[in-house]
């Protein structure tokens, strides 16, 4: 008989963390569900591997026609299930995608067709060379829930457009925005076997890696948080699945001395809590010169005492609910050990219940310092902690001791001083006075550095993450016997030093006596004729 907890573990809730509300109960999809679906993909990818990147191009095009007439819906759904202010979801989860699916139609063709490899060995010159790109075939999708559309959607487009069928595992906490997705793709046009949700928790994401051949998924592309991220590669390593991982970040913000306090400030402010500090890509801990640390305090504090937390979908919040309880304890931990270290609370560390179960004020943190949870475990709430440095050396320092390298930002006037910075710091984005939107920008690859993943999404190089690479060489003379095959012997040998000499020797006489020497080798094939005919001759002889 089924417990309580094995009942409870079949289901995923969706949940509306402003309210506490239960929006809608999934069944998680079971194990033979998942390979059932993969299976569904795979019967039906190659026909639409087949349709051709053009039409798939003008599905792409009717999907962006649907996303923008639905903009209003899709974002007011994302934030009910996820609790983000409604404008936040307009532009981070409907705005980025329309733009994904923009980059694609613009650009899919030209980066999917043949690429003609030209080369430089002389020897070889009879031989042409064609890069193809050739979709996986099935693509699995894991995604987290705090962009619950726009990064599975993103993945997803840029999957389906080189030919790839997908199966989707959306967050147990994202189900319903997942299903709004494959409902407005199967409108737009992709087969329902072509793009599939699959609603669960860990186990149905596990039983998506460990679908069986000939009907398991071709690559992963999964995000999430690093400890699942590791797991998750020791199961794909075993069976040498490839594998995409955009993990966690605990990305640094590095307010050099000739920054421009109010603007540093503000998009602290900004990086910190956008999202209620559940971005990936948030500022996640903050070092500021210590000529400027006052002022910059001060002005982020007066900057988050205006903040309004709310519902987000009331018009005038700037900062919605953390998504779920056991976050908001995480986040309440980390907090606790900062200040039981000396941190300095500014503002905030309190719950809100007053606005619902999952409310949790801005902080500001001073004082903070680089042996406290705050600094380098990944908080993932709407927390600012912030520490002075004294020198740009100081700062790179502090910047890069940590085990992820998501992303970063610096802030100075001096553009070429904040470049030369951004060179020297571990990560895979670095923003010179900016923080977190690069995400928006289609055509920048996003992916990290160290235990921040493996891969890249978005742009060129997200598109050449679903496809395999085929090299395919032509020989032009197809009726020549190459120079290389059998016949070696001490002519050859002399020959093949000659070309050598020819093409690498230091000096042009010793380059033209190589290829003097080299030059026997064009009548190769007459002499190889020759000494067949004289092998013959012997064994005719002998016989
Ligand atoms: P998570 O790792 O708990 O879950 C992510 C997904 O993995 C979910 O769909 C979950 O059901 C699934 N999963 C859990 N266990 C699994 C297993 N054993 N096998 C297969 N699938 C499994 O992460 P989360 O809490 O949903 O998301 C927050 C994390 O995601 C944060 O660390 C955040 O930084 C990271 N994130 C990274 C990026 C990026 O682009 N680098 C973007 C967004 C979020």
């Amino acid at each position: 008989m089924a417990t309580d907890l094995q009942i409870a573990a079949r289901k995923v809730v969706s949940v509306n963390p402003a309210t506490g509300a239960t929006l809608r109960e999934f069944d998680c999809t079971s194990e033979p569900e998942v390979q059932a679906a993969v299976a569904r993909a795979h019967a039906a990818q190659g026909a639409w591997a087949l349709l051709g990147v053009g039409k798939r191009i003008a599905i792409l095009r009717e999907f962006q026609r649907l996303l923008h007439q639905n903009k209003s819906e899709i974002a007011q759904l994302v934030t009910r299930e996820a609790g983000k202010p409604y404008v936040e979801a307009l532009l981070t989860e409907v705005l980025v995608v329309l733009d994904a699916a923009r980059f694609l139609i613009e650009n899919a063709y030209r980066f999917l067709r043949d690429e003609p490899v030209p080369h430089g060995n002389l020897a070889m010159k009879t031989k042409s060379g064609r890069l193809l790109r050739e979709p996986y075939g099935v693509i699995g999708i894991i995604s987290p829930w705090n962009y619950p559309f726009s990064l599975p959607a993103t993945e997803s487009l840029a999957a389906l457009v080189a030919g790839n069928a997908v199966v989707l595992k959306p967050s147990e906490f994202t189900s319903l925005t997942a299903l709004e997705l494959e409902s407005l793709l199967h409108k737009a046009g992709v087969g329902k076997e072509i793009f599939q949700v699959i609603p669960g928790n860990g186990a149905t994401g596990a039983a998506l890696i460990e679908t069986t051949k000939p009907d398991s998924i071709d690559k992963l592309v999964f995000t999430g948080s690093v400890p699942t991220g590791k797991r998750i590669a020791q199961v794909a390593a075993a069976r040498l699945l490839p594998v995409v991982l955009e993990l966690g970040g605990k990305d640094p913000m590095l307010v050099l001395d000739d920054a421009d306090i109010e603007i540093a400030s503000s998009g602290a402010v900004w990086g910190a809590f956008v999202n209620a500090g559940q971005a990936c890509l948030s500022v996640e801990r903050c070092y500021v010169h210590r000529s400027l640390y006052q002022p910059f305090l001060e002005a982020c504090v007066r900057k988050t005492r205006e903040l309004r937390v709310g519902n987000g979908l009331d018009p005038e919040t700037d900062v919605g609910p953390i998504i779920r309880q056991r976050q908001l304890l995480n986040v309440e931990s980390q907090v606790e050990d900062a200040r039981s270290r000396g941190a300095r609370v500014l503002v905030g560390a309190n719950r809100l219940p007053a606005l619902g179960p999952n409310f949790y004020a801005p902080t500001v943190l001073a004082d903070v310092t680089p042996a406290m949870r705050i600094m380098w475990e990944e908080t993932f709430g709407p927390v600012l902690p912030v520490m002075p440095f004294d020198s740009d050396e100081d700062a790179v320092r502090l910047a890069n001791d940590s085990e992820y390298g998501l992303a970063a930002s610096v802030w100075t006037r001096d553009r070429a001083r904040g470049e030369a910075i951004a060179r020297r710091i571990q990560a895979g984005t670095v923003m010179v006075n900016d923080a977190v939107c690069c995400f928006g920008i289609s055509e920048a690859p996003h992916g990290g550095a160290k235990s921040s993943g493996i891969g890249r999404s978005h742009g060129r190089l997200g598109l050449e993450e679903m496809v395999r690479t085929k090299y395919l060489d032509s020989d032009r003379l197809p009726g020549m016997e190459k120079v290389w095959w059998y016949g070696y012997g001490k002519a050859f040998t002399r020959q093949m030093e000659g070309m050598l000499d020819m093409q690498f020797a230091r000096g042009w006489t010793r380059r033209l006596i190589g290829a003097m020497k080299a030059a026997g080798a064009l009548k190769r094939k007459r002499h190889r004729v020759e000494r067949e005919e004289h092998d013959n001759f012997k064994f005719r002889s002998q016989t």
